[in-house]
């Protein structure tokens, strides 16, 4: 197996690359139709064909179970057995050693099952899924490894761990002189520790591509993405990355933005079947009663059969009575958009625009139901406390906003930051890249060019102001900036940070970095937060070109001899 690396994003670690295995030659990034028991539920061949997939996953543990390994031997393959001409990628088992809950016993050797099919016993071991997966023939084999809860204890992650470990080695000693590839799977729950060990100790052996696995399964968002983050970056580059069972469209993009090459998930046919599809105006539920009477496309951006051929309430009682067409025909539709996303991905990674669509697409996919938006209620999720230290989240009609417990719910914060920024020239001209020789003071006597622009965000809050700078600065030429962040109380900003879904500004690596280390860097801008109080923590930091700072800020100011930096503050409107 080869991986050649054609392009690698500015502002990203998103690549594109072509992935050659032993049927055909991948482009990546890649999502891969779930197949599990040798069908993508409810799509045919020619389907799959027009959707353009050239790569499906199989389950190990499904089709040891039924029909069994001996079928394979015999019949030779899975590839011929279901006609698949093209690469089949075959999960080991360890995923169901984690999710199916009956009757299992784990040990050093390995998982002991009770099959569902006919009730006997079955041990899993590392051994016996590779030889099932070479019976299969897949193109690309998983070690079996240990998956847990994300939310495990530190010990425990260690642990199984320590054991995937073992049994990676056991795997690579199982799969003999077999030409089929094989990826070892990086554990370590969300421990920075474990996961930086565990990518260290399996790129140290000959795998011959990496695998993120114990996602999805309890984490948060942010925990997801900085785990993510964290291990795309301890890969080797000549090796493809993928993310395991993740996600949905916007955890694909996020995903691939950090450095992943290939993604599977159950999601566009498992939604689909309950009438959940992603569309250029959203996310919609097509179980509602406000498509009863809907005469109008399910996507209007979507050239699929669904979408062309039948209107929303069509597809609306097909879903409401259960018939199988309307399974198949979302599940089709679903696949569509996703397939359709990574080749957009692809696109504008050779066109070098990446960093600019993340920065939309960020947004867009975020979206629920434009067309019919969903009454917001008081729902709130569980285990997201809305309040932390003196911090709460208020959600009004339209946005959510961070207050000081007590406060009344303030101005459209984004809206705010925006109009900040946007008042400052100084900025619209770093933007545009333009040289900023006359913009370092003649009082300094440096080279231009070699110190970065120096801002000042005053009052860090949720981080609007900063985030909106992050946004304008992300996917442009610009010349080297460095943003110091202060704050008295980073309560607010961790609290916000766990509230992404009020805080779209919040979706995007930085804040969380930032959250985590104090620091967060990419080329040619630095981003720094001092907790504590300004009058002190400003010694020894940049003096700034530029200071940007709200209202309630303004009694600071005062305090701190700025120079002849342009300070800028919000007005009221
Ligand atoms: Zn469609």
């Amino acid at each position: 197996m080869k991986l050649t690396v054609h392009a690698v994003a500015e502002g990203s670690r998103a690549r594109r690359a072509t992935l050659t295995t032993l049927h055909n030659s991948i482009e990546t990034p890649v999502f891969m139709p779930v197949g599990t028991r040798g069908t993508v539920r409810t799509q045919t061949l020619a389907q799959l064909d027009k959707l353009g997939a050239s790569i499906i996953l199989a389950n190990t543990y499904h089709l040891l179970v039924r029909p069994g390994q001996e079928l394979f031997e015999r019949l030779g393959g899975l590839h011929r057995w279901m006609s698949w001409p093209r690469a089949i990628l075959t999960d080991s088992g360890g995923f169901q050693i984690f999710s199916l809950p009956n009757a299992r016993s784990l040990g050093e050797d390995g998982a002991e099952f009770k099959s569902y099919a006919d009730g006997r016993p079955l041990l899993l071991t590392p051994e016996r899924s590779i030889a099932m997966q070479r019976a299969i023939g897949s193109d690309i084999m998983m070690v079996l490894d240990q998956c847990i809860d994300s939310t495990s204890s530190h010990a425990h992650a260690t642990a199984a761990m320590e054991l995937t470990h073992r049994w990676a080695v056991r795997s690579l000693a199982a799969r003999g002189d077999s030409p089929q590839a094989l990826f070892a799977i990086v554990q370590g729950a969300c421990f920075d520790d474990l996961r930086r060990r565990s990518a260290d100790v399996l790129t140290q052996l000959p795998f011959d591509g990496y695998a993120i696995g114990g996602l999805a399964v309890g984490e948060t968002r942010a925990q997801r993405e900085d785990t993510t983050e964290l291990v795309a970056q301890l890969l080797p580059a000549d090796r493809p990355r993928y993310l395991m069972g993740v996600g949905t469209p916007l955890d694909l993009l996020e995903a691939v933005h950090r450095g992943v090459d290939m993604f599977d998930c159950v999601l566009p046919t498992a939604w689909a079947q309950q009438g959940v599809v992603f569309t250029s105006r959203g996310k919609i539920d097509l179980r509602r009663g406000v498509h009863r009477l809907a005469e109008v496309a399910l996507d209007p951006a979507c050239t699929c059969e669904a979408c062309t051929l039948y209107s929303r309430s069509y597809l609306h009682h097909l879903v409401k009575c259960r018939e199988p067409l309307g399974w198949q025909l979302l599940a089709f539709h679903n696949l569509s958009f996703y397939l359709r996303l990574m080749a957009e991905i692809r696109a504008q990674l050779e066109r070098g625009t990446f960093a600019r669509f993340h920065a939309e697409q960020r947004v867009q996919l975020a979206l629920v139901d434009q067309d019919n938006p969903p009454a917001r209620g008081p729902r709130r999720r569980i285990g997201k406390p809305s309040t932390r230290g003196a911090f709460a989240v208020v959600t009004g009609e339209t946005y959510s906003a961070l207050v000081r417990i007590g406060e009344p719910l303030p101005g459209d914060p984004d809206a705010r930051a925006t109009r900040l920024l946007e008042r400052s020239l100084r900025l619209a001209a770093l933007v545009r890249g333009e040289p900023r020789v006359e913009r370092v003071p003649e009082s300094r006597s440096l080279v231009p060019d070699e110190r970065p622009l120096v801002i000042w965000d005053i009052g860090l809050g949720a981080a609007h102001v900063a985030m909106a700078l992050v946004r304008q600065l992300d996917g442009t030429e610009h010349a080297p900036v460095e943003l110091v962040s202060f704050e008295r109380d980073l309560d607010g900003f961790r609290l916000a940070l766990d509230h992404q879904k009020e805080f779209a500004h919040l979706r995007h690596p930085a804040p969380h970095i930032l959250a985590r280390s104090g620091a967060y860097r990419r080329d040619g801008f630095v981003w720094t937060v001092c907790e504590g109080d300004i009058a002190e923590t400003h010694v020894g930091r940049p003096r700034p070109d530029l200071v940007l700072y709200g209202l309630r800020s303004s009694a600071i100011l005062a305090q701190l001899a700025l120079g002849d930096a342009e300070v800028l503050h919000e007005v009221p409107s």
